[in-house]
């Protein structure tokens, strides 16, 4: 019996109030209940920035979802996307030159045909809606329609586990329902540095025992893991799914030793490190930790984890194409790096040659394969925020102005004197020029053209 109002005032930005105002005053004038319920009440109430907005329909008919939704894409000039068969639907619209989606969802009862399944859907209240769900602090709901506006819904003491930082299940068959759960208890610990309810702890170790995990579809395993890896605190949710024994039930090569826990716990660095300078090339959390869980496997190991971790087979073969390139390059940089501290001719050149075709995610582990002082680890951050983003100081256009004939050769020009530029063998611009005058030259020589080089 807790009302929301002043909170939502105070912490939502005005977009999101006036969302959940409009979906208020639709509930009243089409006669249903509304709310807003889950992580978006969980996160207000923590005082997290949270606007991915649930909303909950309740009265009469397998419809009152939809019915919702149209009216609200009416009155937000938007879209509504429909999956009748969940009783849920999107609402898309625009907003300042922004795509925003909206969940809107019938109130409705889920039950297991068997474990790990995938639930049937009824429609139903809003209490056995929120009864459904994982944890107690994501039962919560926010009525709208009703005055006064922003009620709390809270059956199950959410509220209270909030306030204590306690992570708990509803129900004693909760997690051999659905074990993905057992993932989701692990990264909401992780992220508010909550603790999992002992007794829900017992209900996990349950679970392994039954096996469950063997039950689950892939792609749910692999969709929870991939959310994981994406978390800040990814690294710690590894080591916990470890400690737990939920690592060892997905495949007992997953369990950590204290090598693989460093190797982890520098990546994880390393990742974070990575996405502070905000470069365009995106690095995925998965691929990263997927990387470092397996590194230092035999490509067998790692396909039997990979295809145990849920990993659609286009994506395996991805990653596992990628950990040979790494390898290959690993060798190469071993071999540099040695001829570099033997004062032997190291060039940045060759450096970036062995490391080109590596994707970014390998290159993050290529760096974590080096401790805190290692050259490795020097030469790989180098790499990564310098010589890897270098490009040559003039361009083709310079290459027309200068009277060169434009053409493929530009491409390879332009490459050399970027080359050139790495091994500091050119400076300024100017010099880059005259390289690729005296480069262009020889090319047409080598062609055996009649013509001259220059226009
Ligand atoms: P995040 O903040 O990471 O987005 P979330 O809980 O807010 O997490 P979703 O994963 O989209 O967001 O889930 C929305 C709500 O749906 C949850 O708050 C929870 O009430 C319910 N839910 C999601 N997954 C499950 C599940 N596996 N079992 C039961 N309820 C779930």
């Amino acid at each position: 019996t807790r009302n929301l109002a002043k909170l939502m005032r105070d912490r939502l930005p005005r977009n999101v109030q006036h969302l959940l105002e409009t979906a208020g005053a639709i509930g009243r004038e089409l006669d249903m209940r509304v709310y807003v319920a889950g992580g978006f009440v969980r996160d207000l109430l923590l005082g997290k920035p949270n606007n991915d907005v649930d909303l909950v329909a309740e009265g009469r008919g397998n419809d009152i979802g939809s019915r919702l939704a149209h009216r609200l894409a009416e009155v937000l000039g938007g879209r509504v996307r429909e999956h009748p068969k969940f009783l849920t639907c999107v609402v898309i619209y625009e907003e300042d030159g922004k795509e925003c989606r909206v969940d809107v969802a019938t109130a409705r009862l889920e039950y297991y045909e068997h474990p790990a399944a995938l639930p049937t859907v009824e429609a139903s209240s809003i209490k056995m809606d929120l009864v459904r769900r994982d944890f107690s602090m994501n039962a919560l709901a926010v009525r709208l329609d009703s005055t006064p506006f922003g009620q709390l819904v809270d059956f199950f003491g959410g509220q209270r586990d909030l306030r204590d930082g306690v992570i708990r299940v509803l129900h004693t068959l909760s997690f051999v329902e659905d074990p993905t759960r057992c993932l989701r208890a692990v990264r909401f610990a992780q992220r508010y540095g909550f603790r999992i309810a002992q007794a829900s702890e017992k209900l996990i170790k349950n679970a392994l025992s039954l096996k469950l995990f063997e039950r689950l579809s892939p792609a749910r395993l692999f969709h929870e893991f991939a959310i994981i890896c994406e978390e800040p605190t990814a690294t710690e949710c590894l080591f916990m799914l470890d400690s737990l024994g939920i690592l060892a039930a997905i495949h007992p090569l997953l369990q950590m030793n204290p090598a693989r826990r460093t190797f982890l716990r520098r990546l994880g660095e390393i990742f974070s490190w990575y996405r502070m300078l905000y470069f365009e090339e995106v690095a995925e959390g998965w691929i990263v930790f997927f990387l470092g869980m397996c590194n230092n496997f035999n490509f067998r190991d790692a396909s039997a984890c990979y295809t145990a971790l849920g990993l659609p087979p286009q994506r395996k073969q991805e990653i596992m194409q990628g950990r040979e390139t790494m390898r290959t390059a690993a060798t190469g940089l071993t071999r540099w790096l040695r001829t570099r501290e033997d004062g032997g001719e190291a060039r940045v050149s060759a450096l970036d040659a062995l490391l080109e075709p590596v994707s970014v995610e390998g290159l993050l582990a290529l760096m974590a394969q080096g401790g805190e002082d290692d050259p490795q680890r020097r030469v790989m951050s180098r790499y990564i925020t310098q010589w890897r983003r270098e490009k040559a100081d003039i361009t083709g256009k310079d290459l027309i102005a200068l009277g060169l004939r434009p053409g493929p050769q530009f491409g390879e020009i332009l490459r050399a004197v970027r080359r050139a530029k790495l091994d500091g063998e050119v400076g300024a611009s100017s010099e880059q020029a005259e390289l690729a005058v005296r480069l262009s030259e020889q090319t047409d020589g080598r062609a055996g053209q009649k013509g001259p080089g220059c226009v």
